[in-house]
């Protein structure tokens, strides 16, 4: 065959040749061997290329909030594409990124009131640890350069994300990664928090390891702390009761800058438009993405207290400000689809109505307790956690077993490690919320 032949033939290659697409974060030899395609969403359901209905527990990535396919969100994406498709990110603008940015700012508590755009949460994250450097440099402060993370942190998949991050397997097949980074210790202990319904009265103290940091370093050298309020893909871990606000007064102490990853917890999945709020603790960033565009288009944001946008607006006014930002910054589609996404959470009351099912949840979780291979259960907002006890040898082979065994039966869940992980979209009915759990008692008792 012609090589001209054979790449026409290759540019039609039948869509169930699967050998192309090297998957992220996913096993791909068995992916490919049993395919799960999904080709169709509405509302709280999948569809899959057999024609069946899964229904979402997880809301996509922890992204699709409201739900699937919403005709608001459909209609504004549409609608933008045929007005204005792309606006150069630099030296040029376009008035959704403006709205959206004050409609972000609005929500906020504190003076977290300048926005930054990005494409993902880990741009997201890479913005925030960049600009908490170059914040301190432009105060004089060039020496606090150092970054603090926490052990099964994650910040997605950036170098910065990577070396603040604290998952084993993320880093050390990167190389040395990112100099000057020390990590607290994670904040999950088995024993004494097991079962704990919302966050655990055990561990506050582990805060108190950020003033060991500083001794160890001098105030002087360290610009930011980064943790998750609610560490979600390293097993959701709820901060213990008091813990964040211990953080925010040693930094606050020493001068240092504290950032929220609110990549999963921003927009509604406590209850609230976003951790900071539910905790009342406010940082000095926070890092946000996902819920933003209800995941129909790839955005992210970065709130930022105006001090340190402030800080960046004193050299000539003609003079670019800060050295970082990305080609599809604010991009119109996803402006667009941010402005709708917002309306739907306003018009639909979604962020009350997560409070509101919230006790319900806790129940529908709880009441797993005792059923084959469970250990702990964990709940917050609209956030569960149910952990396997581990085959030896074997870790995570359970909780995958469940998840495919789940598919089977029509339930899309998360698992990390051997930990089952579900958040649902805001608009799941308590008939649906039994659904889930029945789903999975059933798949608790199927396992090996
Ligand atoms: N930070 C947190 C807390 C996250 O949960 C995630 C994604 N799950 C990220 C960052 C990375 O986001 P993305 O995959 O959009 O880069």
């Amino acid at each position: 065959m012609s090589s001209a032949l054979k790449s026409a033939e290759q540019s039609i290659a039948p869509a169930n040749n699967l050998d192309a697409f090297w998957m992220p974060f996913t096993a791909n030899r068995q992916f490919k061997s049993r395919p799960r395609l999904l080709v169709g969403a509405k509302d709280m359901h999948y569809r899959n290329a057999e024609g069946d209905e899964i229904l979402d527990a997880t809301a996509g990535l922890w992204c699709v909030n409201a739900g699937h396919s919403r005709p608001k969100i459909v209609e504004a994406v549409q609608k933008q594409i045929a007005e204005l498709d792309y606006a150069p990110a630099f030296q040029m603008g376009h008035p959704k990124a403006f709205e959206l940015a004050a409609r972000v700012a609005a929500m906020m508590p504190g003076n977290l009131d300048r926005i930054f755009f990005t494409n993902s949460g880990s741009e997201s994250v890479d913005t925030a640890l960049k600009v908490a450097i170059a914040y301190h440099r432009a105060r004089g402060e060039g020496t606090r350069t150092r970054l603090i993370g926490r052990e099964r942190g994650y910040h997605g998949v950036g170098f910065g994300g990577i070396s603040v991050g604290g998952i084993v397997k993320n880093r050390m097949f990167f190389g040395s990664l990112l100099n000057g980074v020390d990590h607290l210790p994670h904040t999950h202990d088995r024993e004494k928090q097991a079962y704990s319904r919302g966050c655990p009265e055990w561990g506050a103290h582990l805060a108190d390891e950020l003033e060991r940091i500083v001794t160890l370093h001098d105030a002087s050298t360290i610009a930011a702390v980064i943790v998750e309020p609610v560490a979600g893909s390293t097993g959701v871990l709820m901060p213990p009761k008091g813990y964040l606000e211990k953080l925010r007064a040693i930094c606050d102490k020493h001068g240092i800058l504290l950032i929220f990853d609110e990549v999963i917890t921003g927009f509604g999945r406590l209850g609230a438009p976003t951790a900071t709020e539910y905790f009342g603790v406010t940082p000095d960033i926070v890092t946000m993405a996902k819920g933003l565009t209800n995941g129909v288009i790839p955005m992210g944001c970065v709130a930022f207290d105006s001090k340190i946008y402030d800080a960046f607006m004193d050299g000539p006014e003609n003079v670019i400000e800060l050295f970082h930002g990305y080609t599809y910054s604010g991009h119109p589609m996803a402006a667009a689809a941010g402005l709708a996404t917002l309306d739907t959470y306003k018009e639909e009351g979604l962020f009350e109505r997560a409070a509101e099912l919230a006790p319900y949840w806790e129940e529908a979780v709880h009441a797993l307790k005792g059923e084959p291979h469970v250990i702990d259960l964990r709940n917050l907002g609209l956030i569960g956690a149910i952990e396997l006890e581990s085959i030896p040898g074997k870790p995570t082979a359970r909780a995958f077993d469940a998840f495919l065994k789940a598919y089977e039966k029509g339930l899309l869940i998360r698992t990390t490690g051997d930990i089952i992980a579900l958040s649902p979209p805001l608009i799941i009915s308590k008939a649906q919320i039994d659904q889930v759990f029945e789903t999975l008692r059933g798949v608790l008792r199927a396992v090996d």
